[in-house]
């Protein structure tokens, strides 16, 4: 190492990285049970990419239409096209309704009925009576600002049980003992200029998604997969990254989201030709098919020659016939959006629209109390001592192969709630810090060391520009064996050319150029592992839209993939088996059958 760095060391019982919705919500729960939580951001914890949900959080609550948690369950299970885990889904679907009250005595400001009661507005996807019941009124909303009501309440919440933050600080690694088990992180302030260690006795990633790894997609630029990034680097597998949700109704050029809530609303989709034409493709649900649905119809609309525009090259979603009082009071946050992105006045006319990627239904793959799990010594469910996910950067898996609108906010909050429970009972309070982390310690500063005096002639913004547009060509809504295999081609030649990266800023405070190209490795974990994993799944499920295996094969491929990343563009694909059963008695297990809207 070219320079040796003082470190501040910290101790806590459980150190949360990352204050979106679902780091928020464990802190919270964990400062409130007493533990010693710390949690650590890079960005301003209200500036979470949480902040920007929309349309809403899904729950049975039944204020509006007829409901049953296990409808939801059916649907969850049926969205995610028999990939999600049955015992999760169980646990997070009928927890759904508790943990929806708790926030709102926690004082999230929920939209309202008429008489009082939290407003629920349909959803895609979202039924009844497992299916055969008309749409279900499940997806509680604070207008269209759903996100940054249960955002900035979470984070009041965690500051009067007295959680310690340290905003502004960039996780770099995990800091693991020999034998895998996960001890504490190391950060880096951004603003101070210094490195910190942390020691924990549950270290909880709860760092968001890799939307990043495209080239247009609705996340902030901050969601990079740095959880993900961690714990590959860690020796740990990523579960199911060949799944990307693209949303059908992303700005045309900008990527903005346009909420599905809008669609829930009443508003529908049109071709070049003025036709709606969802109810092709989807009789029943029409434009409230689930998103992968959706955005499959628009791009065959698009590539037989229907698309609107100039270039034919997208389709348009339709509210002026809602009227403008509904738009003020249900929708004002994407009228504004419309007006600022594409120029359109919502009340009048229609918006151009576009699939953009939206969410990564992978991740670090965990059990139904956040805790990580890996393969290991043919044990599918084995625990990674000392660390748990639980948000976007985890796979419970809950979305299975495709995840329902609504339901990942759910899952933040259901999640990082059990997985403070979790440590309540694994954790001792105050118990002493004494395992060896040296090795992985030394590891981490000299990564970070190489990185900041990196002098290679390739700048970081040109190879994450590279990266970003051979995952929008190659990974895309549909996928084939040809283009698949030249996208394999491309991003091992990206992940390579890391090695060639420059730096030019040497500075240790708000060092920009060292923050993003820290970023860009993660990226590019997460890019490897995707491409790889899509390329070897050989049939369609959810997400996964293969031209050559057009159909869902149950037979071999009703199974979760695990791709570990060794560095180089060397990478490992094993499995782990769907859990098909639920958790109790209280609801049947539901039989994989065709998936249709
Ligand atoms: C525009 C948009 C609208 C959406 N609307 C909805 C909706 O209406 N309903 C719904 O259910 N879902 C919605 N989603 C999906 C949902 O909002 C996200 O999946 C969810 O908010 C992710 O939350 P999270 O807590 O996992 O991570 P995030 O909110 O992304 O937060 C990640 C946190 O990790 C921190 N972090 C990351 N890396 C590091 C690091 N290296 N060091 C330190 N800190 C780090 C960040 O600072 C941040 O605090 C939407 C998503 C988008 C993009």
């Amino acid at each position: 190492m070219s320079e040796s760095y003082d470190i501040i060391d910290h101790q806590h019982d459980v150190v949360v990285v990352g204050a979106g919705g679902a780091g928020l919500r464990a802190t919270r729960g964990l400062a409130d049970a007493g533990l010693s939580t710390a949690c650590i951001t890079k960005v301003f914890p209200t500036r979470s990419h949480t902040v920007a949900a929309q349309g809403g959080i899904a729950s049975s609550l039944g204020n509006m239409s007829d409901d049953d948690w296990r409808w939801h369950a059916y649907d969850t299970i049926k969205g995610g096209d028999w990939l999600g885990d049955q015992d999760a889904i169980e646990y997070m679907t009928k927890e759904a309704v508790p943990a929806i009250i708790e926030l709102e005595h926690d004082g999230v400001p929920f939209s309202r009925t008429e008489d009082g009661r939290i407003y629920q507005r349909p959803f895609g996807g979202m039924t009844t009576k497992f299916g055969e019941g008309p749409a279900a009124q499940r997806t509680c909303a604070a207008a269209d600002r759903t996100g940054h009501a249960l955002l900035h309440t979470l984070y009041q919440q965690s500051l009067k049980a007295r959680a310690e933050f340290f905003i502004e600080y960039f996780a770099i690694d995990l800091l693991m003992t020999e034998d895998g088990e996960c001890k504490g992180v190391m950060a880096w302030d951004l603003q101070g200029g210094t490195l910190h260690r942390f020691r924990a006795h549950q270290v909880i990633l709860a760092t968001g998604g890799y939307g990043r790894a495209y080239f247009s997609c609705t996340s902030a630029h901050t969601c990079t997969g740095d959880g993900m990034g961690m714990a590959l680097r860690a020796g740990l597998p990523i579960q199911d990254p060949e799944f990307v949700q693209f949303h059908p109704t992303g700005i045309y050029g900008a990527g903005c989201l346009i909420t599905e809530g809008a669609r829930g609303e009443g508003g529908y989709l049109t071709n070049s030709e003025g036709e709606r034409f969802m109810e092709r493709y989807a009789p029943n649900a029409k434009d409230l098919a689930s998103r992968d649905v959706v955005s499959r119809a628009e791009t065959v609309e698009i590539n037989e020659g229907r698309g609107v525009g100039e270039n034919k090259d997208h389709t348009l979603l339709h509210l002026e016939h809602l009227g403008p009082e509904v738009l003020h009071e249900r929708l004002p946050g994407i009228t504004e959006t419309a007006r600022i992105f594409s120029g359109v006045d919502a009340t009048k006319e229609p918006i151009p629209v576009l699939p953009t990627v939206h969410y990564n239904m992978g991740g670090i793959p965990t059990n139904a109390f956040g805790e990580v799990v890996t393969l290991k010594d043919g044990d599918p469910d084995s625990i990674v001592p000392g660390l748990m996910a639980v948000g976007e950067a985890g796979c419970v898996s809950v979305h299975g192969a495709n995840r329902l609108g609504s339901n990942s906010l759910l899952d933040l909050v259901v999640f990082g709630r059990a997985a403070a429970h979790r440590c309540t009972e694994i954790v001792t309070k105050g118990a002493t810090h004494r395992a060896d982390i040296k090795p992985s310690e030394e590891k981490a500063l000299s990564r970070f060391d190489r990185l900041r005096h990196a002098k290679g002639d390739m700048p970081t913004a040109q190879l994450r520009d590279s990266l970003q547009r051979s995952m929008q060509k190659h990974a895309a809504v549909f996928r084939n064996e040809e283009n698949l295999d030249k996208g394999v081609v491309q991003i091992n030649k990206e992940v390579e050319a890391f090695a060639n990266v420059g730096v030019t800023d040497r500075s240790m405070t708000w060092n920009s150029d060292l923050v993003e190209t820290m970023e860009l490795e993660n990226l590019l974990g997460c890019a490897i592992t995707t491409m790889h994993a899509a390329a070897n799944r050989k049939e369609s499920r959810g997400a996964h839209a293969h031209e050559e295996y057009s159909e869902r094969d149950d037979e071999n491929w009703m199974k979760h993939s695990l791709v570990w990343h060794y560095g180089g563009a060397e990478t490992k694909i094993d499995y782990r088996p769907v859990h098909m059963q639920p958790m109790s008695s209280d609801m049947d297990h539901v039989p994989p059958k065709k998936r249709v809207y």
